[in-house]
């Protein structure tokens, strides 16, 4: 069957991939989400998730969402402007602003449209935003979606931040962040970010996706500083530690009634349904609550720490969050000690270029709390033998 030219161009490109090795597949999760997973049939330990606090599979989360189904069915039926804006979702933003201390906050489906949303919102082609090169891609596409110049820093590097903030002749000005850097898992420095803002007159937009519900007591990555500052608007992913689905951004309360008005990932979309907000409810109790489960963590962090700082090759990079990239170098190598882990029953994940810089494919190791401190030992020492191979 021959296949018009734009269907034609398609199926090459996915030949290319395939040829290149970089085509991506899904495999099958036949399990909860957790540290114990059936993958493709296989009984697995789980080194590769952002349920940081074992919430996801939570039976105080799930009793609260199917509550919930049974009082107000599934759908939300409509956007949040319609009908669609439902007591759960106001209860759940109300608390989550209190939790954060920050003064009002508004939810969106994902963190992915949080960011489109907020940006698109806050700036125009008068803006410019200023982006550590390692951001999330969600962010990068926000930046670019918002007409305003993109402009791009070295990862944590403050003072070419500042030399490039000083030459911006931009009406509007945006700093934007990850809290906790997906693929690195070291933390920005937020008040020295802050600093800056302040002294150049910028928004501060801070994406908390894998700080919140596991930094400071799980309030996440702010400071004191900025929770009190107006010019920070913070965004929490719902979907990772938080262990339900959707996003939270907290700011100044003219700043939300803003992007009620504006943003049109919240405007045009329908809200999502109310046992979601249920759950998250039900999981900030959880969060408020869950010192064991935050020191569970960081016990884990320590033994793996411990057992992989000093190995004969491979370099663990510096981080106290549950994200501990493990770099390998190159990516056949980073796939293939990947590959011996599965055949320990081990699932971590190897993450190559373009995804990270070129020669520093590596294991990108998360920990959550449901590991038990055997599973966290087993991995520690198939690596430590590995890298003596
Ligand atoms: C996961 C992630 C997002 C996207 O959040 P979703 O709710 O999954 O769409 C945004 N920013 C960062 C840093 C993330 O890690």
């Amino acid at each position: 069957m021959t296949a018009f030219d734009a269907l034609a161009r398609i199926q090459l490109g996915l030949v290319q991939l395939e040829t290149d090795s970089l085509l991506r597949k899904r495999s099958l999760l036949e399990s909860e989400q957790g540290a114990h997973v059936r993958v493709d049939g296989r009984e697995l330990v789980s080194f590769c998730s952002n349920d940081y606090l074992g919430l996801a599979n939570d039976p105080a989360l799930a009793e609260a969402a199917v509550d919930a189904i049974r009082q107000f069915g599934v759908g939300a039926g409509a956007s949040h402007l319609v009908t669609g804006h439902h007591r759960l979702h106001h209860e759940f933003e109300q608390a989550f602003a209190a939790f954060v201390g920050k003064p009002a906050a508004l939810m969106f489906s994902t963190g992915y449209m949080a960011n489109l949303g907020v940006l698109t919102a806050v700036l125009t082609r008068h803006g410019e935003v200023f982006a550590d090169k390692l951001n999330h891609a969600s962010l990068n596409d926000a930046a670019q979606q918002c007409g305003a110049k993109f402009t791009r820093y070295a990862h944590a590097d403050l003072d070419q931040l500042e030399s490039l903030l000083k030459k911006s002749a931009a009406r509007d000005r945006l700093i934007c962040s990850d809290l906790v850097f997906s693929m690195d898992g070291d933390v920005a420095d937020v008040d020295r970010l802050l600093a800056l803002a302040e002294v150049y007159e910028a928004w501060l937009y801070l994406d908390d996706a894998h700080g919140f519900g596991v930094l400071n007591d799980g309030r996440g990555g702010l400071t004191e500083a900025a929770r009190n500052s107006p010019r920070v608007i913070y965004l929490a992913t719902l979907g990772k530690a938080a262990g339900v689905f959707g996003a939270a951004v907290a700011a100044h309360a003219d700043v939300v009634d803003w992007l009620v008005q504006k943003a049109r990932t919240y405007v045009y979309t329908t809200a999502m349904p109310p046992a979601l907000a249920a759950a998250l409810l039900a999981s900030l109790e959880q969060i408020e609550s869950g010192a064991a489960r935050r020191e569970k963590l960081r016990e884990h962090i320590a033994a793996l720490r411990a057992g992989l700082g000093n190995l004969p090759r491979w370099q663990l990079m510096p981080s106290d969050t549950p994200i501990q990239p493990l770099v390998i170098g190159k990516n056949a190598e980073a796939v293939a000690v990947s590959g011996k882990l599965l055949e320990h029953g081990l699932l971590v994940p190897a993450i190559r270029t373009p995804t990270v810089p070129k020669g520093s494919a590596r294991l990108r190791i998360s920990l959550s709390a449901a590991h038990a401190d055997t599973e966290v030992r087993q991995l520690v020492a198939a690596i430590q033998s590995l890298a003596e191979a």
